[in-house]
């Protein structure tokens, strides 16, 4: 099966700082770096390297080529990614000598993804097939409703947190994952308990306290793997795309869960984000 990925791809610029700006001020950097970034581009390489046949959705800027032939090199089918006159999306990420950071994100080619790009992917999807969307895109409600008329499993993952976003693709969805911090939020916005929302699956992570699994009436947790960790960045999104990949494979979602945390668990011992995802033959293998 095929795993549909409308999602954000940005490219990230780190840059060393002895401090963070303040108003006004200049400063040179000590060091700068590049990388493959976005929420939507972290998780299609985490289903892609889980081993799922991974197609992303999304849009770039000329300025952004070389992130479709990474995410092409990480095994993910990127014929739905459209070029189009905007900006890559991308993250502009100061990172002082004491680790505090700061962070600039511009959407940029994340919110010009052509409708008929989002038509001509769903058009060859198939009934079972699974449609992700995270939100740093627009376009979820209208490729949600469409997804689920032909009869694909629409997974949500809720980052970053907006509350009329959410809301407006609930009764779309089949799976929504969402961290401790934005359940938080979802509850209070809505002002009912995630039970309450009925949905046939809801898995809250928590750190290295693990996951919840929410089925209708039903609370399992899913205890994390004690590791010490180097760097949480993109452990959320490396656990969700090995989620769907496992589910998209037949796995009962227990056991989808449980590979998702092992690779999570290797995941915050590594520094970086999409281009140090472990593939399923490095998960399978870890010793913890
Ligand atoms: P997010 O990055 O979206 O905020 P979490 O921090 O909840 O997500 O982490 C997602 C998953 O990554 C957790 O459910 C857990 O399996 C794994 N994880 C995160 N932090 C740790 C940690 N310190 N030790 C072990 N596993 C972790």
């Amino acid at each position: 099966m095929t795993i549909w990925n409308l999602g954000s791809i940005n490219i990230d610029r780190f840059y060393r700082l002895p401090h963070l700006p303040g108003p006004g001020e200049t400063i040179g950097s000590t060091g700068f770096s590049t990388g493959l970034g976005g929420k939507g581009a972290n998780m299609s390489v985490a289903a892609a390297r889980a081993g799922a046949h991974t197609c992303h959705i999304g849009a770039i800027g000329s300025d952004g080529l070389w992130t479709r032939d990474r995410l092409l090199e990480y095994g993910v089918d990127t014929r739905f990614i459209a070029d189009v006159e905007a900006a890559t999306g991308h993250a502009i990420i100061a990172v002082a000598e004491d680790g505090e950071n700061q962070i600039i994100l511009h959407p940029g080619a994340n919110h010009a993804i052509p409708q008929q790009t989002i038509d001509a992917a769903l058009s060859t999807a198939a009934t079972g097939d699974i449609c992700v969307m995270q939100n740093e895109t627009t376009m979820q409600e209208g490729t949600a409703a469409k997804a689920r008329s032909l009869g694909l499993r629409i997974a949500y993952a809720a980052a970053p947190f907006e509350a009329e976003a959410v809301r407006a693709v609930l009764p779309h969805l089949d799976l929504l994952v969402l961290n401790e911090v934005e359940a938080t939020q979802l509850t209070d916005a809505l002002g009912t308990t995630l039970m309450d929302l009925r949905l046939s699956d809801i898995v809250v992570t928590k750190g290295a306290e693990g996951c919840l699994h929410i089925a209708r009436e039903q609370e399992t947790h899913h205890p994390a793997i004690k590791v010490t960790p180097v760097d949480t960045t993109g452990a959320g999104d490396t656990f969700t795309g090995y989620l769907l990949a496992g589910l998209d494979r037949g796995q009962p979602i227990a056991q989808a869960i449980r590979q998702a945390t092992r690779a999570a668990a290797l995941m915050v011992q590594r520094e970086g984000t999409a281009d140090v995802i472990p593939d399923l033959k490095e998960v399978q293998d870890a010793q913890f």
